[in-house]
C-alpha cells in the first residue's frame, strides 16, 4: 500500500528529530521550527528524567508516551521527504491535504490523532510481506513507478506477467463484510489500482528510465504491459480497528463472516480476492477522475495555490486523521 500507513520503519523518534535539524531540508525545518523547538526541548527533558528515574516495570502510560514520540518522528520524516503524488493521494486523500504537504505547509503537531494506527500499519506491512514472500505466482513485486513529469512517485504491490496488477489490502471486518456481500472492491482501492494501470500504460518509458539509485525498489521490468485484470487481495483484521469496540465485537464479526461464507473450517475465511476484468467494464469515467485529480494537484502546486473547500477533490472523511487540520482552518 503506497499509502501513508505503509513504508515507514520504526526508528527511535528522538534521534530522528534531532538529526533532522542539522542536515535536512532547511525550508521545511524553518517552516516547522516551532514544532521542532518545542518537541526537542520536551524530549530532552523527558529523556533526562527517564535516565535518572528509569521505570522498574512496563507501564502502559509510558508506552503511550513513547508511541507518541515515535508517531511524531515517523510522520515528520514521511512529510519532510514527501513532495510527490502517491497512489493514496489519488485514490483517497483530500486534495488540500496533498497540496499542503507538497508545498510544505507547517504542521502544528506531527503525532497521529489515533495512535493504534501505528500498530495497525505494522500488521498491514506484515500481511503484505507474508503474501508477497509466500506466493510464487508474482512475477514482479514492489514495483516503483516514478514519473517526474507529472510529479508522481508510488509503488504497486505485485504484477503477474504483463497483464495483472495485484494490490494487497488489510481492512477491518466491517469493510470485509461489505466487500464479500457486494462482491466489489472498495472504490478507493479500485482507483488506486486503476491509477497504476494508467501509469504503466501512459508513462512506462519514463518509469523505466529512472536511475535505480534514486528508487526504493525496482522499476517495471517489461517493455510493454497489456493490463487486463486488476486484483485486490483483502485480508480482514480487527483487534485494533477503530470501529471495533471490544474483543467480543471482533470475535462476533469474524463468526458472522464465516456464516456468510458458509464455512466453519476454512482457515482462510479472513482472506478474499476481488478481480476486475477490464474487458468486461467501461472504466473511462473512472480514468477521467484519476487524470483530472493528478492534473488538478499539479496545477495548484505549480501555481502555489491551495484548493478551495469547494474543490470536488476535497475529502472531509480524511479530516480526523489529517495532520494539516490547523493550517486548513486558517487557509
Ligand atoms: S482538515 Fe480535512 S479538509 Fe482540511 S486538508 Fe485535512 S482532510 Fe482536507
Amino acid at each position: 500500500m503506497e499509502d501513508l500507513l505503509r513504508g515507514f520503519e520504526i526508528e527511535p523518534g528522538i534521534k530522528v528529530i534531532n538529526e533532522v535539524k542539522e542536515n535536512e531540508d532547511q525550508e521545511f525545518i524553518e517552516k516547522n521550527k516551532d514544532f521542532i523547538n518545542k518537541y526537542i526541548t520536551q524530549n530532552n527533558m523527558e529523556q533526562t528524567s527517564k535516565e535518572n528515574d528509569s521505570p522498574m516495570i512496563f507501564d502502559i502510560d509510558d508506552f503511550v508516551k513513547d508511541l507518541n514520540n515515535l508517531s511524531r518522528a515517523k510522520n515528520f520524516n514521511i512529510i519532510k521527504n514527501s513532495d510527490k503524488i502517491s497512489g493514496y493521494d489519488v485514490s483517497n486523500n483530500c486534495i488540500r491535504e496533498t497540496v499542503f504537504r507538497i508545498l510544505k505547509y507547517p504542521v502544528q503537531d506531527f503525532s497521529d490523532t489515533w495512535l493504534p494506527v501505528i500498530m495497525r500499519a505494522i500488521i498491514g506491512n506484515a500481511i503484505h510481506s507474508f503474501i508477497q514472500n509466500t506466493y510464487s505466482g508474482f512475477t514482479e513485486k514492489e514495483v516503483s513507478l516514478k514519473i517526474p513529469s507529472i510529479r508522481c512517485s508510488t509503488r504497486l504491490d505485485a504484477l503477474m506477467r504483463d497483464n495483472v496488477i495485484v494490490e494487497i489490502k488489510s481492512c477491518p471486518y466491517t469493510d470485509y463484510e461489505k466487500i464479500i456481500k457486494t462482491r466489489k472492491p472498495r472504490n478507493s482501492d479500485f482507483y488506486q489500482v486503476l491509477f497504476y494501470k494508467m501509469l504503466l500504460t501512459n508513462y512506462l518509458k519514463e518509469c523505466k528510465s529512472q536511475n535505480r539509485e534514486n528508487l526504493r525498489s525496482d522499476p517495471p521490468k517489461l517493455d510493454e504491459y497489456n493490463i487486463r485484470f486488476l486484483q485486490l487481495i483483502y485480508v480482514a483484521h480487527d483487534i485494533n480497528a477503530a470501529d471495533c469496540t471490544s474483543l467480543n465485537d471482533a470475535v462476533n464479526k469474524a463468526r458472522q463472516i464465516r456464516k456468510m461464507l458458509q464455512t466453519k473450517s476454512n482457515p482462510f475465511s479472513y482472506m478474499c480476492v476481488m478481480t476486475t476484468d477490464l474487458n468486461s467494464i467501461d472504466v473511462s469515467s473512472h480514468m477521467k477522475y484519476i487524470i483530472d485529480k493528478v492534473n488538478s494537484i499539479n496545477w495548484y502546486v505549480e501555481n502555489q495555490k491551495i484548493p478551495p473547500m469547494s474543490d470536488p477533490f476535497v475529502n472531509k472523511k480524511s479530516c480526523f486523521f489529517c495532520l494539516f487540520k490547523d493550517v486548513c482552518r486558517k487557509n
